[in-house]
């Protein structure tokens, strides 16, 4: 498959020297990103004295935050992520939906990204989508096993992609695995998300639990990190793009006659 090209993605530099209350102004304020800088976001949160760990490490109700990825749409977007968490020494979790129509875990390329995030340090598991089997236990016992199989790794805890109500509620594991919807991580903790590409319930620097420095489960997307945009919409339609640039491209090395049809699509 031809080389994924990507939007722009300018490695910021981390912070240096910069106090913790210049790093939440900058943090917040720099619209051009959207969210801002993904690594002054996660230096405000080093500053602050978060320790990163992973899903059964969180055991502390002060200064742990748990960083999880959901991987809905790109995993180069995600190894770009990984390597500028490696760079500030943040430890996260991703989790790969392997039914997934935008990406394949099993296309060398998106094989080898996921393979690197893991060797950078990070956890990798799967992202599971219950909606797809009448029984969604049986379904994860499949997944889970396929997951193992491909990447010969440990599946200890997955995340539910598009959880309804019914899920988002369910405290108990599922076939026996964890999952990040549990109270453990969902209810005890404080959950915030990144989803849609807004802070939906306000910036995390201005939760209560962020100031008294109490432990964070936060969910961030690639997608409105990694991709430039001064809104979640401008971001999806340069994402958009490239990947109508990225078909038309795979179109081409794979059939002969569309090559007289591009340039004119
Ligand atoms: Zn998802």
């Amino acid at each position: 498959m031809t080389q994924f090209l990507h939007p722009s993605g300018k490695f910021s530099t981390p912070l240096s020297g910069a106090s913790t209350g210049e790093t939440l102004l900058k943090a917040k304020t720099s619209q051009k990103q959207h969210f801002g800088c993904y690594q002054e976001f996660l230096s405000a949160f080093l500053e602050r004295g978060y320790r990163f760990c992973f899903f059964p490490e969180l055991r502390d109700p002060f200064s742990q935050l748990v960083l999880r990825h959901d991987i809905d749409f790109d995993t180069h977007l995600a190894l770009r992520m990984a390597i500028q968490e490696k760079a500030l020494g943040v430890r996260s979790s991703f989790f790969f939906l392997l039914r997934s129509p935008m990406y394949n875990v099993l296309e060398p390329q998106d094989y080898e990204n996921i393979q690197r995030i893991r060797e950078l340090g990070h956890v990798i598991s799967l992202h599971f989508d219950p909606t797809l089997y009448l029984d969604f236990e049986q379904g994860l016992r499949l997944e889970v096993e396929m997951f193992r199989t491909i990447f010969k790794t440990d599946v200890n805890i997955v995340s539910l992609h598009r959880p309804s109500l019914f899920f988002q509620q369910h405290d108990a594991p599922i076939a026996g695995i964890e999952h990040t919807y549990q109270s453990r991580y969902f209810r005890k903790v404080k959950y915030i998300s990144d989803s849609t590409g807004v802070w939906r319930y306000g910036h995390p620097f201005e939760t209560a639990e962020f100031i008294e420095n109490k432990s964070i489960h936060l969910l961030i997307h690639p997608i409105w990190w990694m991709v430039e945009g001064e809104t979640n919409l401008d971001k999806l339609r340069c994402y958009y793009r490239q990947r109508v640039d990225v078909l038309k491209a795979n179109f081409s090395e794979n059939c002969i006659p569309f090559r007289q049809l591009n340039g004119h699509l």
